[in-house]
């Protein structure tokens, strides 16, 4: 084995650093996939050390979640590269973030359609002789004269392009100045943040993508690596073969969530209104047309039924539903629709590209549907269910289990390294992402002080459903918050559920024990605001206390260090809603893994998201905090097993009167 030392960036290791990047080195070797749960301080963006060790001459893709994790492994490989300075690196971030020509839709089906016309023109010029399309006096009078707001051509790629005679006849190249610009991101690594300033009038995602063909490293969002149609484009693109690829997925307790919301495919009354005008302005002049005209009827009156529901969500039966459609129409098979409608999107695709106009139409999301619900007749891991929000309905086919995905995406790469620090009980991960696949795991302890922290757990408050309406339970609740509010400094609070939030909140004043008081808005800019404000308190002396809900945008990935958070609350088990439909999902998982279903898909995600939110506080090992969870049932063995080790071994059991000798003391 080469040794990860050459690679590894400080001077020193922290507590049980090495151990993991060993592990993490003879997983590579081996060729296995493998789970790190690794707490806060473990240093786990160093494990990029052991898989250079091992990559020989492989490129290693690091997948990670937003770009504040992006950020957090460039500085990693800026570090790395002062020892290794040859190391080659890049990332590649969502179009949206990157793309220079704006306007409104889809981004990437806006480029897809720009890059089809610019290269056509381009083509056309350079077998004219025109080899350099920036330079070419027509190409150049059609950017000017084209309609902005509906543009056809993109001056960012064109730039980035030119043509080259080779034995094969014309080929398109990459300009000189897309690969100068290419290689001074490799060469020191140029974040996000300032990248439209380095590539100026070339476009950045084509400066990262050529980057990314000659980077040892490239880093990218989940979107790229889960989305299996986008993966499949950008590998194509780059010129690399997933089995000689290492993957290593950060924040990988939320690999499970992406790929079940790429697979899921959701239709409504509205889309269904809009296909049909759509459909109309084809006139009959592609065939399948009139059939799926008066198919979408059929599907309408099927939502129609369900209105007499009084259920918020319910399962449909696929089979059902698709005699219920074929019954009205000249359709014999589901296939045959697919086929109708793949065709007739294809002509409406091509009919919006030649107009400039970029957002998806609704046939295409008819199409998705009927090709999902035909791809997941007799899989299990996928469920038709309707949702009723007053009047309206939605039909969704929705994804359940991600394991195939994930089996699948680990055995096409040279090796999988998933690492979380929430990760625990980590073979309840590796069951559930991975289910017999063999596949390696290690949990590390909590490196940072104990002393620094104070974890309590209510056994008299719970937020279960059949206490809610409980005053006594909801005023201790109450009381629990209003001691805690003591504490100094920033402080948080975490609800299940917006509605409990709502509930617990709609009478606090203005300020509790002296702290601002700040309540997490659903809208996203104004919670952004709030937050900052919420951070900013302590520099100028001053504390608050926010109210959020856990697994919402103020209890998962922020790093509230040093003073900006002194303590947190999880007022109960943030359980997702009990209904018919959660129990058929807690009954497919019952049935593939016995009695320990229910507790990988139900209770272990619940746990996760409360542990999470309590995980803001203590980031570095000078931080100190308290931490409560004020909810009976983290006693229970069934849901304690769900928490980190060392939140089991250090809980502290209380009542509301043991909580406030414990806090006058502290
Ligand atoms: S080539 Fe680049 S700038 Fe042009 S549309 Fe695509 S992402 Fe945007």
């Amino acid at each position: 084995m080469n040794s990860y030392e050459d690679w590894f960036a400080y001077d020193t290791y922290r507590p049980h650093q090495k151990e993991m990047l060993d592990f993490a080195a003879e997983c590579v070797n081996k060729q296995q996939t493998c789970l790190i749960d690794a707490p806060t301080g473990s240093g786990k963006s160093s494990v990029l050390s052991a898989l250079l060790a091992q990559a020989n001459g492989r490129n290693i893709i690091v997948a990670v979640r937003t770009v504040a994790q992006l950020n957090i492994f460039i500085r990693e490989l800026e570090l790395i590269k002062r020892k290794q300075p040859r190391l080659k690196v890049s990332y590649l971030v969502g179009k949206r973030k990157m793309c220079m020509m704006g306007g409104e839709g889809d981004v990437y089906r806006m480029c897809e359609g720009l890059k089809t016309f610019s290269t056509s023109l381009m083509r056309e010029r350079a077998q004219k002789g025109s080899l350099i399309p920036a330079n070419d006096a027509v190409i150049k009078k059609q950017i000017q004269l084209q309609d902005y707001e509906h543009p056809l051509l993109c001056q960012y790629f064109i730039r980035s392009k030119i043509y080259a005679e080779t034995g094969d006849g014309l080929k398109m190249m990459p300009s000189n100045v897309l690969k100068t610009k290419a290689e001074q991101t490799t060469r020191r690594i140029v974040p996000p943040d300032k990248i439209h300033e380095l590539c100026g009038d070339i476009c950045p995602y084509e400066v990262m993508l050529q980057a990314s063909r000659d980077a040892d490293v490239i880093l990218m969002n989940f979107h790229h690596l889960f989305n299996e149609d986008i993966r499949e484009q950008m590998y194509q693109s780059i010129g690399i073969e997933p089995d000689n690829v290492i993957l290593l997925i950060d924040e990988a307790h939320n690999c499970g969530d992406t790929v079940q919301s790429i697979q899921t495919v959701t239709l409504n009354e509205q889309s269904l209104e809009l296909a049909q005008s759509e459909l109309g302005h084809l006139r009959g002049s592609v065939s399948g047309t009139e059939a799926i005209q008066n198919l979408i009827p059929q599907v309408l009156n099927f939502m129609v039924s369900l209105k007499r529901s009084m259920k918020a969500e319910d399962w449909f039966d696929p089979a059902i539903f698709m005699r219920y459609i074929l019954s009205g129409t000249l359709y014999q098979k589901t296939e045959e629709i697919v086929e109708d409608l793949l065709t007739i999107n294809e002509a409406i695709h091509e009919a919006k590209l030649e107009k400039g106009d970029f957002r998806e139409s609704a046939v295409e999301k008819l199409t998705e549907f009927f090709v999902r619900i035909l791809k997941s007749a007799g899989d299990e891991s996928y469920l038709t269910i309707y949702k009723k929000s007053g009047e309206e309905i939605s039909l969704e086919v929705r994804n359940i289990d991600p394991s195939k995905t994930l089996i699948d995406l680990a055995k096409a790469h040279h090796s999988a390294v998933l690492i979380s620090g929430t990760l625990s009980p980590v073979d309840a991960y590796k069951k559930i992402y991975f289910g017999d696949m063999d596949a390696a795991t290690i949990s590390l302890p909590n490196a940072f002080p104990k002393e620094n922290r104070k974890l309590f757990c209510a056994r008299d408050a719970t937020s279960a459903f059949s206490m809610r309406r409980d005053i006594e339970n909801s005023n201790r609740i109450i009381e629990y918050i209003n001691t805690f509010a003591t504490q100094k400094g920033n402080l948080a609070v975490y609800f299940p559920s917006y509605d409990m939030l709502k509930t617990f909140t709609e009478r606090l004043p203005k300020t509790l024990k002296g702290k601002e008081i700040f309540i997490e808005s659903q809208d996203s800019s104004a919670s952004t605001n709030d937050l900052r404000t919420f951070m900013s308190l302590p520099s100028v002396g001053r504390s608050g206390i926010i109210f959020g809900v856990c697994g919402g945008k103020w209890s998962e990935g922020l790093d509230y260090r040093g003073d900006l958070l002194n303590g947190a609350i999880v007022v109960g088990l943030p359980l997702a809603p009990f209904n018919d439909v959660r129990k058929m999902v807690n009954d497919y998982f019952r049935m593939k893994f016995g009695k320990d279903g229910e507790f990988l898909s139900y209770t272990l995600p619940a746990v996760n998201k409360a542990t999470q939110a309590l995980g803001r506080v203590i980031r570095t090992p000078e931080d100190k905090g308290v931490l409560l969870l004020i909810e009976s049932r983290y006693l229970d063995e069934s849901v304690k097993r769900g928490l980190p080790k060392w939140m089991q071994d250090e809980c502290v059991e209380c009542t509301i009167d043991s909580f406030k000798e414990a806090m006058k003391r502290s």
